[in-house]
């Protein structure tokens, strides 16, 4: 890019496109054409293992997910990421009863989510499971050079900084949130949210039996229906929407073995929700 003198002689401005806009112009802004998003790690598959429907079940569901990721790393790059589940609903709930701030209470979500990928990473350190930082995230090509599964915790670090929103004091980029950004991050080849339903459901199927599976439905159209509640964190929908990378996100069962191997060979398995 040139240089560029300023009339009275005295300043260097490095001439470039952006060079005195405010970059809050929306004509401005709509019109900036830019080169397409790189994919930093096309081959990687981020996996997150949800706190509340996987961790939180201990011995009943951790053994038999990490006896099938391990088999998985085999033949496919699995980043994990961990939910923090009900100990973060706890602090959540003391935090909003004694008047806490949102920043406070995005920090209390973030040390659970990081406990349960210390619990996970040891789960897996027999067979290269290493828990790594958000800040780790771009030497992943190292880790699994070295046969490493690396574990990151999901909560995004907005920490302090998180949005206050309309809707309350908890946070709503959460560690699904942290997931999915991190996969349109490295433009991941998948991105899988280990759950304990079949997917995605007209409502909850744990308060409404009559909620009807949804196994394949695009993120517009879900946002559109405005549902009453979802599998996952709401802005997962407009992350996926705006991404230039990912093209589907994933939710399954980890209750039962055989869905994450299916889900990384690509099979329709659980709810895919496709980018429209
Ligand atoms: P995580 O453990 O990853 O944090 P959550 O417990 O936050 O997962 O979210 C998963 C739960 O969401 C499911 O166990 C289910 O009970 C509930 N849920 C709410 N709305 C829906 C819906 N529309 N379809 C399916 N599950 C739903
Ligand atoms: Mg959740």
């Amino acid at each position: 890019m040139a240089l560029k003198r300023e009339r009275d002689g005295k300043r260097l401005h490095v001439k470039s496109r952006l060079m005195g806009e405010s970059l809050v112009g929306k004509t401005f802004m709509k019109n900036l054409s830019v080169a397409p998003q790189k994919r930093l790690f096309p081959d990687v598959n981020i996996v997150k293992i949800g706190g509340q429907s996987i961790c939180d079940r201990g011995k009943k569901a951790l053994p038999s997910i990490v006896e099938e990721i391990v088999a998985c790393s085999k033949t496919h790059k699995i980043l994990l990421t961990t939910g923090g589940g009900t100990r973060s609903r706890h602090i959540y709930a003391i935090g909003l009863e004694l008047g806490m701030p949102i920043g406070i209470i995005a920090k209390f979500g973030s040390s659970v989510s990081e406990q349960n990928a210390l619990l996970l990473s040891t789960l897996l350190s027999p067979w290269g499971g290493l828990k790594i930082g958000h800040d780790e995230v771009t030497k992943l090509s190292l880790y699994f050079a070295q046969g490493c599964i690396p574990v990151m915790h999901g909560m995004p670090p907005y920490d302090y900084f998180a949005l206050p929103h309309p809707g309350g004091r908890i946070p709503i980029h959460r560690t699904d949130v942290g997931t999915a950004v991190i996969a349109d991050l490295i433009g991941a080849r998948s991105c899988i949210f280990v759950k304990d339903e079949k997917g995605l459901h007209t409502d909850d199927p744990k308060k409404n039996k009559k909620a009807a599976f949804i196994p394949e439905i695009g993120a517009r159209e879900l946002l559109e229906m405005d549902l009453e509640d979802l599998i996952i964190e709401r802005s997962c929908l407009e992350i996926l929407q705006n991404s230039e990378v990912l093209e589907r996100i994933q939710v399954i069962n980890g209750l039962e073995q055989g869905n994450l191997t299916g889900a990384l060979q690509g099979k329709p398995v659980g709810t895919v929700i496709h980018r429209e």
